[in-house]
């Protein structure tokens, strides 16, 4: 079966996040000299604009920051999901990451509350990062 929705463009920039996702890791940036992590990737820390950049494995866990729920089709490839959640993640090491958080009811779904990552293959290239409730 083909993946129907939209995909990522893989850039040397971002290239490492792909590889890690489809080994199961979530994996940011991180400066070498001030200690900052971030993402989306780029190639200078964005806190003391070092060059000293690298990629190290996350914990994966985090707290919802903030959530939405799309229920008008921007695309017709997620139609059969609306409406669905739109969740940014505040992830352990200060990042926000804008993702899906799966296998829950929207009413389950509160700001604040424990996530962590977990990974679904779409194609042989891209495996998704979403999230899942972490347990109580
Ligand atoms: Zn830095």
């Amino acid at each position: 079966m083909t993946y129907a929705k939209p995909l990522p463009s893989i850039d040397r920039w971002n290239k490492p996040f792909w590889d890690a996702a489809r080994q199961g890791e979530l994996q940011l940036q991180t400066c070498e000299d001030c200690g900052h992590w971030w993402f989306p990737p780029a190639p200078v820390c964005p806190s003391c604009l070092s060059t000293r950049v690298t990629w190290k494995r996350a914990s994966g866990r985090g707290k919802i920051w903030s959530r939405c729920r799309f229920h008008h089709i921007y695309d017709k490839a997620f139609a059969d999901e609306a409406p669905y959640n739109v969740c940014m993640i505040e992830l352990e090491e200060g990042p926000l990451f804008i993702s899906n958080v799966v296998g829950a009811a929207w009413e389950d779904i509160g700001i604040g509350d424990a996530v962590e990552a977990c990974f679904e293959k779409a194609t042989e290239e891209v495996t998704l990062v979403r999230f899942k409730l972490a347990e109580k």
